[in-house]
């Protein structure tokens, strides 16, 4: 009799551009055609997203809202409502640190145009943009928003991607795909386990040279996990380079982090409290964390040689390359 070899059946895998970014998305135990149609899904929820929350859309829900700032308070459709009002929520847990309204001042430092810089912008011009900034002057009310200044704006870089992941994991498990990873520019969630393994690893990119992981992380299924960085993306000016992410506080790029990974429950969370925690730095992040317990957190300062600092529980989930065990950190509460 003729020995019959059942092949097994390879994960699907497939990468594609959305949101400013590069998705990928990974489905086990699925037939080929099954996960190319949920993937043409999740694509198409990414999309769609795209077209309500971004800034650089002249179209988008988000672009409206700005070009009506200072005239009358206008009805959103949900995704914009939901989003606007958990960023509304982290602004107050973060006390300001993550503040979407920082819009103008991203603008003002050339984040997301095209055209670099022509130079830093002056004292003046930061502090007439920082005037149109705060999170708490955005008005949410009945589904309608207000963004009561002209020139106020949103900027929801730091959460869209985020969401978007969180709508795209409710979808497939909606459709009965248990076993996924999704990673929508670094911002990872994921169901269930790979076929190769019991749980997902993820590998974490030294933020000072992207070509090589400083570790893995160990992600059980439902978690999520995002990272920002000031390589992901900045501006450079006179050979210094700036972050993307701006200190609300002052109205300047943030420096002294390099990367910030957030491991939480959803994307969402995990989004903003990398943004968050990418302002705060390390030693902020130590003053804060009794109070926003229970916070998991991998931190990596900009400073040489590389330290890696996490959160006694995050430290759990994460493996250091064997050369990188010695520049691991456990991150606790310190009072000031
Ligand atoms: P992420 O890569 O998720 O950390 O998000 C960074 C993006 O969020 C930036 O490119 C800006 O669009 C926006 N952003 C910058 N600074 C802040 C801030 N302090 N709070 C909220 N969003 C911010
Ligand atoms: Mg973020």
């Amino acid at each position: 009799m003729a020995a019959r070899f059942f092949r097994r059946s390879e994960p699907f895998s497939r990468s594609f551009r959305s949101m400013g970014g590069l998705a990928t998305v990974t489905i086990c135990g699925v037939n080929p055609k099954r996960a190319e149609t949920v993937t043409e899904q999740v694509e198409s929820i990414f999309d769609d997203l795209e077209l309500e929350l971004s800034t650089y859309r002249s179209e988008s829900t988000i672009s409206q809202l700005a070009d009506n700032a200072g005239g009358n308070p206008a009805e959103v459709p949900e995704a914009a409502w939901r989003v606007l009002n958990l960023a509304q929520h982290f602004g107050q847990l973060s006390e300001g640190a993550f503040d979407v309204t920082v819009a103008p001042v991203v603008k003002l430092w050339g984040f997301g145009s095209n055209a670099p810089p022509p130079g830093l912008p002056s004292a003046e011009g930061i502090q007439e943009r920082m005037k149109l900034v705060g999170f708490r002057h955005m008005i949410l009310k009945d589904r309608t928003v207000f963004l009561p200044v002209k020139g106020m704006a949103v900027d929801l870089g730091g959460i869209a991607k985020g969401y978007a992941v969180d709508r795209a994991f409710e979808f497939c498990r909606s459709v009965g795909v248990n076993d996924f990873l999704i990673d929508l520019s670094g911002n990872i969630r994921v169901s269930g386990r790979p076929q190769w393994g019991d749980d997902w690893q993820i590998g974490v990119r030294d933020p000072f040279d992207r070509s090589r992981i400083i570790g893995k992380i160990i992600l059980k299924g439902g978690l999520a996990l995002a990272t920002s960085g000031s390589y992901e993306r900045f501006v450079e000016v006179a050979s210094v380079r700036y972050s993307h992410i701006i200190d609300p506080r002052n109205g300047c790029p943030v420096s002294g982090t390099a990367g910030v990974t957030a491991l939480c429950g959803d994307a969402t969370s995990a989004d903003c409290l990398s943004t968050w925690f990418f302002v705060l730095g390390l030693k902020g992040a130590a003053e804060i964390l009794q109070k926003t317990q229970p916070v998991d957190v991998l931190i990596i300062p900009d400073k040489y040689p590389i330290e890696i600092w996490l959160t006694p529980r995050f430290a759990e989930a994460f493996i250091p390359m064997p050369e990188l065990s010695d520049t691991v950190r456990i991150l606790r509460y310190t009072s000031t």
